[in-house]
């Protein structure tokens, strides 16, 4: 069986149109000749809203309660999902993370996942159905529904990934792929062609949205292919794959929120103190001050006033010309 992993994020199952997108992409990749794994979010904000709920009737709600609470949004995507599928006659069946073999363990709400037994998606795929999971969610040795922290389906996504042996495993979302910036915030942002575990890995880190940091590092140590694509837009995305040699130097910048502060990111392989130097030094000629530095291999980091932090990146991005040198 050649089986394909395809995420679809909350941004991509938000109305009824999207979910039926989502389906017409399953059922051509299906057509195409895959076994498919479908892994879901909660529709748009769902998991926002659920919480937020739980904060009207109780203050401090107790984590496996909100566990309960919050699992219950990837279940309606799968239910509807699965629905749409069959509307469209590709047979199949939605599975909670516990009937797709997701085991979990740690604490509630930052579940790690202790591993999968793909049995029960492996012996639907070969019946012909597309399997269509909750993403987020595992139960634990209790019995317990456990989730995986915020952002959690990309490692769904991943591990499933790795324990069917898929070919490879399709993040959809509401933008290209990954882009030298957050486009919502440097509309000059270029979409990257390819970029390394270890780069992804420093780049969610440092803020970037796009996908959950753990799943980067459990793509890398299980050595899955990811494809980060629109949801909406046919071209391809961005390759995510193995630390092979490459460009050194700046590739992506992010942002990330420090208090009143926000730490601004530059990320790319075998950052040196000249490039950190010359962040600071982008950033001074723009009249910002870098509050606080930090260098490692793979980030180049300035803290900077909040209410700067948009102008910086945006400073950052041109200086380094990061739209035209992107693939
Ligand atoms: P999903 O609902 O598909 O999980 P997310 O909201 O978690 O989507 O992630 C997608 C968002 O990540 C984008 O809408 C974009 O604003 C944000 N983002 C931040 N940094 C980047 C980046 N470097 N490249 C692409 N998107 C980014
Ligand atoms: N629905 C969960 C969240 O909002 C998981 C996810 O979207 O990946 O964090
Ligand atoms: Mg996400």
């Amino acid at each position: 069986m050649n089986i394909l992993v395809m995420k679809f994020g909350g941004t991509s199952l938000a109305d009824p149109e999207k979910i039926q997108r989502a389906a017409a992409r399953v059922a051509r990749a299906r057509r195409r000749g895959f076994a498919v794994a479908a892994v879901v979010s909660a529709p748009g904000q769902m998991t926002d809203e659920l919480l937020s709920l739980a904060r009207r009737v109780a203050r401090r709600a107790p984590a496996r309660e909100l566990d309960s609470l919050m699992a219950a949004g990837e279940q309606i995507s799968i239910a509807l999902l699965a629905s749409a599928l069959s509307g469209r006659g590709a047979p199949s069946v939605s599975l909670t993370g516990a009937q797709a073999g997701v085991r979990a363990r740690g604490p509630h709400g930052a579940s790690e996942i202790a591993g999968v037994r793909p049995a029960r998606v492996l012996a639907e795929l070969a019946r012909g159905r597309v399997a269509v999971v909750a993403g987020f969610q595992g139960v634990d040795g209790k019995g317990d529904l456990a989730t995986l922290g915020r952002g959690g389906s990309d490692l769904t996504a991943a591990a499933l990934a790795a324990a069917l042996k898929a070919w490879a495993c399709e993040i959809y979302t509401d933008v290209k792929g990954v882009y030298t910036a957050d486009p919502r915030l440097v509309p000059e942002a270029r979409k990257i062609g390819k970029i390394s575990f270890s780069e992804m890995l420093a780049l969610a880190e440092a803020g970037a949205q796009v996908m959950q940091p753990r799943s980067i590092s459990f793509a890398r140590s299980r050595g899955v292919r990811l494809h980060v694509r629109s949801a909406f837009h046919d071209a391809e995305g961005t390759w995510i794959g193995p630390d092979a040699a490459g460009e050194n130097g700046v590739k992506a910048l992010a942002v990330e929120r420090v208090g009143v502060r926000a730490r601004v990111s530059a990320v790319g392989r075998g950052l040196r103190p000249e490039d950190a130097e010359a962040t600071r030094k982008i950033l001074r000629s723009c009249g910002i001050a870098c509050r606080r530095a930090e260098l490692s291999a793979f980030r180049a980091s300035c803290e900077v006033d909040a209410r700067e932090a948009v102008p910086a990146l945006r400073a950052l991005h041109k200086a380094w010309q990061l739209g035209r040198r992107a693939a």
